[in-house]
């Protein structure tokens, strides 16, 4: 409230009334056009405009024409008449100005003449209080991460109240703007650090919602400055009024205790519980928090609210340069910062223009802050809500100071909504200028000025009201350029976060890093089906797909994995060659699978390794890749993250939903996809499997039939298994939890030594073939490109990298469409 105070107080107090040069002597006779007056006062009320004059008489007889900014007096002064085709000689405005007090009986344009030549002196006023602003926010900004929110918050209110008052006893123009220029720093210094404080005070779900109301109150201040500046008139008075509102503030931030965020960034975790404990008592919670759970949950993605990666603790600094850190990021960064400047230019824009917009001026600022609550509440917050204002670099860094962020921009959930955020600013724009127009056709005394004034639209404002149409034109301008810079970035929704949903959204980034994806999905890892997998790269068949795809597919999986298995993100990818046998306790009707040249040293198994399985007849040894699922699924989800991919939770109920927000959808729902898309073709087959610790098991033995296997991993073995067809159960079954383990140990006897075992029941999402394809779907002339990207059942892991690249193509494709078409429309 104090800064909407602050922000806003030169509206009144820096008014330029009506004015005259002053006049030469004592006067006897005033005229003005067919009026005359013994006093100027009476004039006013009938100027019109800064073009006209007064012609006055002086008491010595002499007569003078009285410009704003000059004075002429007459050459030959016999009668005292409104026109005069005389000599005349020029002065200037030697004796000061005189001043229309009707309204404001003293402002700082009054007080110092900041009128004619000294007229720009009166419009640097509000700049160099912006810049104050720009100044404050960056310095207070910095040191509220260093001393704490607490510390900041109490210095710059209680500078705020001293500045303030300050401002009051300024002798001149000069020291008036070096107050006020250090009054904005401690303001804007205040608002932003009283907001990253509200941020970090609320959990969150309520973030969004509290942050706007933050701004909210802005708004009240901005409705304080008008109920003040119609109250008091006189610069000074109004501007000790103002800094007086902002006493309880000033006095309530002393009681205000320190964010536990910061506590806890500084390591101080005592301080922090107690704050959690005093927070706990105020919300009746019995059981307060433990400060480890804190941690926790600061270390979570911010928005999802999901644990991410395992290296949390890592407390890298952070500067401005890592926003632009690569394309993506780049891209937010400039989308959000013409967001901010295009809502910051026009939410200043109306509110200090609201002196000219005709009528009553104060009630014109007061409307501006309804407008301003009213839009918050009903609308901004909404919208906000739906796309996530916290800060978009806290993604990537979890322990980034918030300061940091908040000074440069917040962050945008969905590129979406800007749009929408540009559109309604524009609709805020829009109703301003329908508001004056309606105005001013009051004035004219139309009968029905509501309908007319909308009827009458801009040409009708143009005329009306030239100064804003031309701002408006820049909000415009800068709209203009925040969705070209959107038009040039499809949006591209990845629904499924299992290994062939990140999988996917990583090709199709790589593919078009200018596109801006987004995964959504209602589990994440350790959730989703690909985290049970074995992950062993051993290809499924899938009967309706051309045997020479799928080696393709599982060629380009094994390409991609072998790479990473030799470099050295293997550990951290969970990726690594394996060898061992493939047995058959008959011989096979093929004896070559289609992907034995796709492995490495795929051979005949020889008689003396056969005699280590003394059941079986016959068998391949080959060297495999085997990804040990969850930390691969996280690795891909860092790579995503990197390239600034975002992930939300969120269930999809139906694709449709998304085409609001996405301009493609790809669907990588896994066995998800029988409900969410209605594919009768897609069943589960139920897959149970044991997780065991037995370090020295390095050889993978799997049965012929597939259904016995045991794979080791780089942090386990796992064993397996079942295919239950149709079965959704995803209990397991203690009785197959038996049969599994007894088959394996038959296999590897060494097994009944295997510890720490553990049981995973997983759905494969199988059919025929898997769904690679492109489908639009069609509402009322809208139109939505989906890829589709599910089926893959008992063999997800082996081809994942290849269908997923071939879905990344189908999405090119998509948006070579979409460019295609609105290149059309265009034309
Ligand atoms: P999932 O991993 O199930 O991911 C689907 C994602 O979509 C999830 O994140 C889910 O939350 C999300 N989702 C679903 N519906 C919605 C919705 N409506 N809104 C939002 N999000 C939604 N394959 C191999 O290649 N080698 C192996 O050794 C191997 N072993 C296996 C062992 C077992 C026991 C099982 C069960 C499978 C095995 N597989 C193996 C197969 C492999 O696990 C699957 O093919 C693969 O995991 C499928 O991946 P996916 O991403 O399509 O599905």
């Amino acid at each position: 409230m104090s800064c909407g105070i602050h922000y806003l107080a030169s509206v009144f107090m820096a008014v330029t009334p009506n004015f005259v040069c002053g006049f030469p002597g004592n006067v006897s006779n005033i005229l003005f056009h067919n009026s005359s007056a013994s006093s100027i006062q009476d004039i006013w009320t009938l100027w019109t405009s800064t073009e006209n004059y007064v012609v006055v008489q002086l008491e010595n007889g002499e007569i003078w024409e009285i410009n704003q900014c000059s004075r002429s007096k007459r050459e030959v002064s016999l009668d005292l008449a409104y026109e005069y085709k005389g000599n005349k000689s020029v002065f200037s405005c030697s004796d000061g100005f005189l001043y229309d007090d009707t309204k404001w009986k003293s402002t700082v344009v009054t007080q110092w003449d900041l009128v004619c030549d000294r007229e720009w002196l009166a419009k640097l006023i509000q700049p160099t209080f912006m810049l104050g602003v720009l100044i404050g926010a960056v310095i207070f900004g910095d040191i509220a991460d260093r001393l704490g929110r607490q510390r900041v918050i109490w210095f710059t209110s209680a500078g705020q109240f001293v500045f303030g008052i300050a401002v009051a006893f300024t002798f001149d123009y000069y020291s008036f703007v070096t107050v006020r220029f250090l009054l904005a720093m401690v303001s804007s210094g205040y608002l932003v650090v009283a907001f990253v404080y509200v941020t970090e005070f609320v959990g969150i779900k309520a973030r969004t919602w509290a942050s706007m109301h933050v701004h909210a109150f802005f708004a009240m201040g901005i409705m304080i400055v008008a109920l003040v500046g119609f109250l008091v008139r006189t610069w000074w008075v109004y501007q000790i009024f103002l800094s007086i509102a902002t006493v309880p503030f000033v006095l309530c931030c002393w009681m205000l205790p320190e964010t536990p965020f910061w506590l806890l960034s500084e390591e101080r975790y005592e301080d922090a519980q107690k704050v959690i404990n005093t927070m706990a008592r105020w919300n009746k919670v019995n059981t307060p928090c433990k400060v480890s759970e804190l941690c926790s949950v600061q270390q979570d993605d911010p928005v999802s609210g999901r644990m991410g990666e395992n290296d949390m603790s890592s407390t890298k600094k952070h500067n401005i340069l890592d926003l632009f850190c690569n394309w993506q990021i780049a891209r937010r960064t400039i989308t959000v910062w013409l967001i901010w400047f295009t809502g910051s230019l026009g939410y200043y824009v109306f509110s200090l223009s609201s002196v000219s917009l005709g009528g009553n001026e104060y009630l014109n600022l007061f409307l501006i802050g309804l407008q301003y609550i009213n839009y918050f509440s009903k609308y901004g917050w909404k919208i906000f809500n739906r796309c996530g204002i916290w800060p978009y670099i806290s993604l990537h860094s979890r322990t980034v100071p918030n300061n940091c962020k908040i000074t440069c921009c917040w962050k945008w959930k969905h590129d979406v909504p800007c749009r929408k955020c540009g559109c309604s600013f524009l609709c805020i724009s829009e109703k301003c200028l329908d508001f004056h127009a309606t105005w001013q056709l009051k004035k004219k005394g139309c009968a029905c000025p509501w309908t007319a004034g909308r009827l009458a639209g801009c040409a009708e404002n143009h005329t009306l009201f030239p100064q804003l149409p031309v701002l408006s034109e820049k909000v415009r301008f800068f709209f203009l350029c925040l969705c070209i810079l959107e038009m040039a970035a499809p949006k591209v929704a990845v629904v499924g976060a299992g290994v062939i949903g990140l999988s996917t959204a990583l090709c199709i980034v790589e593919a078009c890093p200018s596109c801006s994806v987004t995964v959504l999905s209602d589990q994440f890892s350790p959730n989703t089906t690909s985290d049970v997998a074995a992950g062993m790269l051993i290809p499924h068949t899938y009967p309706g797909t051309p045997i020479h795809v799928q080696k393709q597919w599982f060629k380009e999986t094994f390409t991609y994995l072998f790479a990473i298995s030799n470099s050295a993100e293997a550990s951290e990818a969970g990726i690594h060659l394996v060898s061992g046998w493939q047995i058959f306790k008959s011989t096979p009707k093929e004896e070559l699978p289609f992907w034995s040249d796709a492995v490495l040293d795929f051979r005949p198994m020889s008689e003396a390794e056969l005699q280590k399985f003394p059941q079986y007849r016959f068998g391949q040894a080959f060297t495999t890749l085997k990804c040990d699922c969850p930390p691969y699924l996280l690795w891909l989800e860092k790579r995503l993250k990197a390239a600034g991919v975002q992930t939300y939770n969120r269930k999809v109920s139906d694709l449709w939903e998304l085409h609001s927000e996405y301009d493609i959808v790809v669907n990588c729902t896994g066995i998800g996809a029988h409900q969410l898309v209605g594919d009768k073709k897609l069943f589960p087959v139920r897959g149970q499997v044991l997780k065991v610790y037995a370090p020295w098991v390095k050889n993978f033995i799997r049965d012929g039939d597939g259904l016995t296997y045991i794979y080791p991993g780089i942090q386990g073995v796992t064993l397996g298994g079942t295919r239950e067809k149709e079965s959704w159960s995803l209990s397991p079954n203690p009785g197959t939890t038996k049969d599994i383990f007894d088959r394996c140990c038959s296999l590897e006897p060494s097994l009944r030594e295997a510890q720490d075992i553990k049981v995973k029941v997983g759905l494969r999402p199988s059919r025929q073939s898997v769904r690679l394809q492109r489908e639009v779907l069609s509402q009322g002339g809208v139109k939505l490109p989906v890829v589709h990207n599910y089926g893959h059942g008992a063999g997800g892991f082996s081809v994942h990298r290849g269908t997923a690249k071939e879905a990344a193509r189908l999405v090119g494709e998509c948006i070579a469409a979409l460019r295609g078409s609105s290149s059309g429309a265009k034309l």
